[in-house]
């Protein structure tokens, strides 16, 4: 058996094609959303995730704004910035790309975001009305997850379903979101009993954990669908080999580049379940969409406030 495989790619560009078409009627209305990315330093990673970001927003119609302090500035330096962003009329969107240098208290600059602006839906105000089912910004990789399993018209309600993962940008947030739809939740991290047992047992199984392959065929259940979120690096021969030997692509890809990308589950897991989303173009690309919608979501809510749940 090959599980059908859950193409992320795809389902963005139909959400993406969905969101320039209301960006446009928006803006025939005099209204453009608009998104400001903050990206402290030159950390390589976080700038190709920015500028994808900021690209995509070109794309769809929407005002965008790219502000690049330096590595050495400070939490009040930020602080201010972020403040500037959450007074201007034409920012909707507000993003600071994770993670900060070392000096800068995160979790200050997080909170300091205007909850109406918070387009990656970390700010504790968000978090909270996701877990009271009033759910405002919802986090994009979490909710990316859940978009797959409706448009790929996976059933959710009534299931069993286990998150392997516990952070507060993806394994809580995707546990609560799958609750509010109606599922039988059960939340794996790294102090888990049993954890191969527990995931037998999910007919939806998310894994969320950082770790190359580590969700392998024993412990999927054949009817299983299954989400993988995790993006692992790997430049070391012997790992790669030990995951992929036989697949000529792969190998092809390791040669030339020196390096490829796995996520948490084996790849070996799509010959034993029912559907699985591949790495890379699963959830990845579905992130940088559902960023988009909550942009777009942001712009209606502040032009509707009386509708909105922070004020409801
Ligand atoms: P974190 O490191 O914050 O959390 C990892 C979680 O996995 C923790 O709760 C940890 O448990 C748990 N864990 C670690 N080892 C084990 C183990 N052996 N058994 C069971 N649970 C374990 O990671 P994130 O949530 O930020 O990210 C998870 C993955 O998703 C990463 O690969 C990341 O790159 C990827 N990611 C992908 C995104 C996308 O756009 N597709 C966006 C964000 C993340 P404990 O709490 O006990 O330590």
């Amino acid at each position: 058996m090959t599980a059908r495989i859950l193409d992320g790619n795809s389902i963005s560009e139909q959400i993406k094609a969905e969101l320039k078409t209301q960006v446009a009627q928006l803006s025939e209305q005099g209204v453009r959303p608009g998104l400001a990315a903050v990206l402290v330093g030159e950390n390589p990673a976080s700038q190709v995730y920015v500028r994808s970001k900021v690209r995509t927003c070109e794309q769809l119609g929407f005002f965008s704004e790219m502000i690049t302090p330096p590595a050495s500035t400070s939490t009040e330096e930020l602080l201010a910035i972020v403040d500037e962003l959450n007074r201007r009329e034409d920012i909707d969107g507000i993003l600071v790309q994770l993670p900060l240098p070392g000096q800068i208290d995160s979790k200050r600059i997080l909170r300091a975001i205007d909850p109406a602006k918070d387009v990656d839906g970390f700010h504790p105000v968000n978090i909270g009305l996701l877990s009271m089912v009033r759910p405002s910004l919802v986090p994009c990789t979490p909710a990316g997850c859940m978009e797959i399993l409706s448009r790929s018209g996976i059933e959710v309600a009534g299931k069993d379903a286990v998150v392997v993962g516990r952070s507060d940008i993806v394994g809580k947030p995707v546990a609560m979101l799958l609750t509010n739809a109606n599922a039988t939740v059960t939340i794996c991290h790294s102090r888990t009993r049993d954890l191969a047992g527990v995931c037998r047992r999910a007919d939806i199984l998310i894994a969320a954990i950082g770790k190359a392959a580590m969700i392998t065929p024993e412990m999927v259940n054949p009817d299983a669908t299954v989400i993988d979120v995790g993006i692992n690096r790997i430049d070391n021969r012997e790992l790669f080999q030990s995951i992929f030997a036989g697949d000529a692509k792969r190998e092809k890809q390791f040669a030339e580049k020196g390096s490829t990308l796995v996520g948490d589950v084996h790849p070996k897991v799509a010959e034993v379940c029912r559907a699985i989303t591949p790495v890379p173009g699963g959830v990845g690309p579905m992130t940088i969409a559902m960023l988009m919608a909550n942009t777009l979501k942001a712009a209606k809510m502040r032009r509707a406030l009386t509708d909105h749940e922070l004020v409801g």
